[in-house]
């Protein structure tokens, strides 16, 4: 995972919620209980927070990579537009008490927006949002600034270099948010270890080529372009870049 540079304007389709979140907010008022169900005007729009505009976004945002576990899966699978804090309903923990409502009035909220390979979002992080002190878990949005997530957000302030490293293609916790982070996600994972190993090992490769090449004295145009090549690896765009950097390969 790396941190995510969220763009300050967010798809004007998105303008599209505002409406059904104050119908929500209104219901809510009303009626304190209809906000615990899935009756309208509790259901979600999926073509205003789904819409390609917005998929788009996050595809340029995120460098086609899944936020969480920055794989590139747009060549096999369509992804998820994935909600931050769940709209729907949330758990502190899988298989948890379902509580709601959900964040709804984040659904159509662009910072609460990321784009997801359907395993991260689908198979393993769902509707969890695990808080630091469950009892803080805010039912309305002047209440969220008093939680403590223990997922990390990677558009969000934290950097997450800060809280989880790499050794070798193993993700490794260093804080408790980067544990939980890793084992809600399933970041360790034996297909993503698989292909980080790979891709790990190519670099090693390059690596080993460009410092020998150095050391002989090869042509020096080609030594560059080598290492320009395997700088590249470390880039925003590379797939699995948060493992290159730690990985020592990379000047
Ligand atoms: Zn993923």
């Amino acid at each position: 995972m790396i941190r995510i540079a969220r763009t300050a304007s967010a798809p004007a389709i998105l303008a599209d919620g505002v409406p059904l979140v104050q119908a929500m907010n209104e219901a809510k008022k009303a009626n304190p209980a209809i906000a615990g169900t899935k009756t309208k005007p509790f259901k979600f729009d999926s073509s205003i927070y789904g819409h390609q505009d917005v998929k788009n976004a996050l595809k340029a945002l995120q460098h086609e990579k899944c936020a969480y576990c920055e794989g590139k899966f747009l060549a096999f699978c369509y992804g998820d537009i994935e909600h931050y804090r769940p709209k729907g309903y949330s758990q502190q923990k899988s298989g948890g008490k379902t509580i709601r409502p959900g964040y709804y009035w984040l659904a159509y909220d662009w910072n609460n927006l990321l784009l997801s390979c359907e395993l991260c979002n689908r198979a393993r992080k769902r509707n969890v949002f695990p808080l630091r002190d469950p009892t803080k878990r805010a039912d309305t949005p002047e209440k969220v600034a008093h939680e403590k997530p223990l997922i990390l957000d990677p558009a969000g302030e934290d950097d997450p270099h800060d809280h989880i490293r790499f050794a070798s293609n193993v993700p490794e916790a260093i804080t408790l948010v980067g544990k939980q982070t890793i084992a809600l996600l399933g970041l360790d994972r034996s297909e993503l270890n698989g292909l980080r190993l790979t891709r790990l090992g190519h670099v090693e490769a390059l690596y080993n080529v460009v410092r020998l090449a150095d050391k002989l004295g090869e042509d020096t145009t080609l030594v560059a372009e080598a290492t320009a090549k395997l700088q590249a690896f470390a880039s925003d765009h590379s797939e699995f870049s948060a493992m290159i950097r730690d990985s020592g390969y990379i000047s």
